[in-house]
């Protein structure tokens, strides 16, 4: 799968998206991430990207033009049979959540946009964007931190990125609840001793442990996704 990711700040991108799993996962090949400039793409002589917002109030925007133009670039190098799908990382966008991570999961390539200052012109939004994300109702200084959740969380469900020991399928929100509780050595830790239970080498009575645990804490932690 091919990430595609335009930015202010590819630098800040590539080093976040180059370590670990997803680093990793980019050496086999089972995802490609591509940063692309929008800056390259300004045809201002001092290659600004933005602007004052007509009506007036504070800050910059970024343009339409040179965002326009990296897309059109990205789109002209991608197979014409790719599936794609246009993201515009915003506060204004739905809540990613790990269905959503799935359902991009099973795209052949995701465009993503970063944006920056008081954001985009809206003709940006109009023109190509498919589908507007946000990481939490909170609001960030750019896209390019929750592009990089939006890749982290999408490649985890590419077949080929996770090996058998980093498997997803028992992860919290993958099957309704939260993940149970989990313990590695020592067996005792400032008076708290692991559960009897996980030592015991009985695999039923694992199993049972760690779905009432999941259900237990599920129902403390989030009640809401019990209900
Ligand atoms: N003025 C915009 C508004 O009120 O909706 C916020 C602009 S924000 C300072 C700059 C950029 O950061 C946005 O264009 C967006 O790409 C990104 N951003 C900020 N918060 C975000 C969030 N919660 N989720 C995803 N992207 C976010």
């Amino acid at each position: 799968m091919r990430f595609e990711i335009m930015t202010l700040f590819p630098e800040l991108v590539d080093y976040v998206l180059s370590v670990s799993i997803i680093g990793r996962a980019r050496a086999s090949g089972a995802i490609s991430v591509t940063t692309h400039n929008i800056r390259d793409y300004s045809e201002d002589k001092h290659r600004r990207v933005d602007d004052t917002p007509y009506g007036g109030g504070m800050g910059m925007l970024m343009a339409a033009p040179p965002i326009a133009a990296c897309h059109d670039a990205i789109m002209d190098r991608l197979p014409k049979d790719a599936s794609v799908r246009t993201i515009y990382m915003s506060p204004q966008g739905s809540l990613l959540n790990q269905k959503t991570a799935r359902r991009l999961a099973k795209y052949d390539a995701l465009i993503i946009l970063c944006g920056h200052y008081e954001g985009i012109d809206e003709r940006v939004i109009e023109e190509f964007v498919d589908e507007e994300i946000s990481i939490g109702d909170y609001v960030v200084t750019g896209g390019e931190l929750p592009a990089c959740i939006l890749v982290d969380a999408v490649a985890r469900n590419v077949p080929g990125v996770l090996s058998s020991e980093e498997c997803f399928e028992l992860e919290s929100h993958s099957a309704g609840l939260l993940e149970y509780a989990q313990y590695t050595r020592p067996p005792v830790f400032r008076g708290r001793a692991v559960p009897y239970v996980l030592l015991s080498g009985d695999h039923a009575a694992i199993e049972r442990f760690r779905r009432e645990s999941a259900v237990r804490r599920t129902k403390r932690k989030r009640p809401d996704l019990i209900l």
